[in-house]
């Protein structure tokens, strides 16, 4: 196979996804490893470092491989079989010692330092940029010396190990916990639940007549909000909150890593010269200090407490008064909320979801996009072959013509949106080719963005059209929302533009920021279209679903907190804790914001993968920080109109299109007027009356 027969390399744009095989990924990914270590080598060693003998060359490299491996990645998610995921992983293991090669290169970072340090010739934007990955490389050790530099990577190493076991961990203690009851025990749980169970016990030789029951989600959840047995919700809750400790089951027990990796993060924070792992982490977000963090968090906790024990005491007046029960243990919540929640709001999610076809859903979401911003969303052919005949694609277009009377393209995006076996579960939105400026010998070249939007919801069957529910719909605006951060970028600079070096703590304000014109009467009634009669939303279903919305939403807010406080306390600690300490710090935590104890026999540390196994140590409180952002820029929209195109106009180009290129609190202040303030969420959470 040569490299122009092969897909993946044979374009400057997308490949043809129909003709990508996995015998195609490793040939074309080693050629552009080959390729970008070629051009690393060229820049380390140039005698006068400029921006276009060091940086430009290198950015060309790494959009390619960016792009193809993308590429790979996409489909290995959307259309994925065990040979594409091996060929996918054995991919992800090279780009990754790349990438921690091209960290760790000496004699690139001096250059990258001589072109910073140069007086003149080079732009704001470029200066910007290097001034962030000169940040990048001191966060990936590159001063470190000797015997340092040596234990640093030692530790990554280890941390990186241990973290993979504690997940591990997490899905095998899952996996092998089961409890297996007679069918009669089930009753409550709604009837395709049971007949999994049912079905579990079948393939695992057990009697006629009974059920097995886990831990996964899909069995889980109802169980928990449907089962009437109180005695059978208790030992499914044991089991789901004693998961990965020696309490549930030794041999999946994340004490020891827990215990690892919070020492190992203190000695990577004291090796780069900060205090604590908290400091560390904060680097490169926008909030700048742990304790700006706390504050904010206790703000919001104190806040919240007045609604989390309204709640509660609702939630305990009618589990006594039409439940029976004059204590509520925490295996009853689930159980005594969803009672209640149906008993006040009595929303069906089915006749809901009759008012959202497919057809109305898009038509909705493009009628805001195009309203706001100042664009037209086009059905369009892609440039090459789609990876399945559902995928669609569309290109978006520039409301006004340019010069030669054509409508400007602005981006083009992928729509697949069903779900179907071979495909990941979940929703997202990925970027496929980002926007830059390739600067030629005599030339400049402007690729614009693409992005991929994927989501899993129903097919149509039967000849109707597919019906999504509310929450799928606000999943599809949310995915947008990060669609549209890529999308609309008016950045040239490859690491500017689109999600480039944008803050952690900042990158779901334009998503959540979309989420809320799910809420808007304005936009519902011209988004939804009954599947049979062809009616519109009925006022008084629209009502009731705001009045649901807000359901407990005190408790689930002390909740989020309580989690994120954790987290950070546990991040700023400097002496190494055992699982004592651990426990004792939760139970502080809660001793200030809990309204509700959950037993002290609990483990949820153990199985808290967010801050052990992914990317959120010291970053939990991000999905509270985004939230106040998107809520209070949303709240301009409420001010002067939610479709205001004079708005739209502004939250594009200050928010929008901007990606990395500013501090995303001169993005917000550029488009406010003013910094961020909590109001907006507390009031859209309906907080507000209550001291
Ligand atoms: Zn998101």
């Amino acid at each position: 196979m040569t490299d122009a027969t092969n897909p993946l390399l044979a374009t400057d744009a997308l490949p043809d996804f129909a003709r990508v095989t996995p015998e195609h990924v490793a040939p074309a990914i080693d050629h552009l490893l080959a390729e970008g270590r070629a051009a690393i080598a060229r820049a380390a060693a140039v005698e006068a470092p400029t921006w276009q003998n060091v940086v430009e060359p290198i950015a060309r490299a790494n959009e390619r491989l960016g792009r193809v491996f993308g590429a790979v990645g996409h489909l290995n998610s959307v259309v994925s079989s065990p040979a594409l995921r091996d060929a996918y992983n054995a991919a992800l293991e090279k780009v990754t010692a790349y990438y921690t090669e091209l960290g760790l290169n000496r004699a690139l970072y001096e250059r990258y330092r001589a072109i910073a340090e140069q007086p003149s010739g080079l732009t704001p934007l470029e200066r910007r940029l290097l001034a962030l990955e000169l940040r990048d490389f001191r966060l990936s050790g590159i001063d470190l010396e000797g015997a340092d530099r040596e234990r640093f990577h030692a530790i990554n190493e280890a941390l990186a190990r241990a973290s993979a076991r504690f997940s591990d961990n997490v899905l095998d203690a899952v996996n092998a916990w089961t409890l297996d009851v007679p069918v009669a025990e089930l009753a409550g749980v709604p009837p395709d639940v049971q007949a999994a169970a049912v079905e579990r016990a079948r393939a695992a030789g057990l009697a006629e007549g009974m059920a097995r029951l886990t831990l996964q989600a899909p069995c889980y959840t109802p169980v928990m909000q449907y089962a009437e047995s109180r005695s059978l919700r208790e030992r499914m809750y044991r089991g789901y909150v004693t998961r990965a400790s020696a309490e549930g089951d030794p041999r999946f027990d994340n004490g020891p890593l827990m215990e690892e990796i919070l020492r190992l993060r203190q000695e990577e924070a004291r090796l780069l010269g900060y205090p604590d792992f908290a400091a560390l982490s904060l680097v490169p977000k926008m909030a700048e200090r742990p304790e700006q963090v706390l504050a904010f968090l206790r703000d919001m906790a104190a806040r919240a407490r007045p609604y989390a024990e309204r709640d509660l005491a609702e939630l305990t007046a009618f589990a006594r008064e039409r439940l029976g029960l004059d204590r509520l243990e925490a295996w009853d919540l689930s159980w005594a909320s969803e009672k209640l929640r149906l008993s006040r709001y009595a929303l069906s999610e089915e006749a809901l979801r009759q008012y959202f076809p497919e057809d109305a859903v898009l038509a909705g979401l493009w009628r805001v996009i195009e309203s706001l911003f100042g664009v037209r969303i086009v059905p369009a052919e892609p440039p090459a072959g789609r990876w399945h005949p559902d995928v669609r694609y569309f290109r978006v277009e520039s409301a006004r013509v340019d010069d030669t009377g054509e409508p400007s393209l602005v981006g083009e995006f992928y729509l697949d949106l069903y779900a179907r076996a071979d495909k990941q579960g979940g929703a997202w939105a990925d970027t496929a080719r980002t926007r830059m400026l390739a600067r030629g010998v005599d030339s400049e070249r402007l690729a614009t963005p693409i992005a991929f939007l994927t989501c899993n919801f129903p097919a149509p069957v039967g000849g109707r059209p597919a019906l999504f529910s509310h929450d799928d719909v606000i999943t599809l605006f949310h995915e947008f929302g990060h669609g549209l951060h890529l999308l609309l970028t008016e950045v040239d600079l490859y690491g500017l533009s689109g999600f480039g070096h944008v803050e952690w703590d900042a990158v779901e304000l334009p998503s959540q920021f979309m989420e809320n014109y799910c809420w808007e009467w304005e936009v519902l009634r011209h988004m939804t279209r009954h599947v049979d009669t062809g009616e519109p939303l009925p006022r008084e279903l629209f009502d009731r679903m705001i009045a649901a919305k807000n359901f407990q939403v005190g408790l689930t807010t002390l909740r989020q907190l309580e989690f994120a406080l954790f987290d950070m306390e546990l991040h700023r600690a400097t002496e190494p804790l055992d699982c004592a300490a651990i426990l004792r710090l939760l139970e502080r935590v809660r001793d200030e914001v809990a309204v509700v104890r959950p037993p002290a026999w609990g483990r949820m540390p153990w199985s808290f993968s967010h801050i052990f196994a992914g990317g959120y140590a010291a970053g939990y409180y991000s999905y509270k920080w985004a939230e106040v952002l998107s809520a209070d820029a949303y709240a301009r929209f409420e001010e002067e109109g939610v479709l205001s195109p004079k708005a739209g106009a502004d939250f594009r180009r200050e928010v929008l299109a901007r990606g990395g290129s500013r501090d995303a609190i001169e993005n917000f202040v550029a488009f406010r007027g003013r910094p961020p303030s909590i109001d907006a969420l507390l009031r859209h959470n309906g907080m507000t009356g209550l001291q």
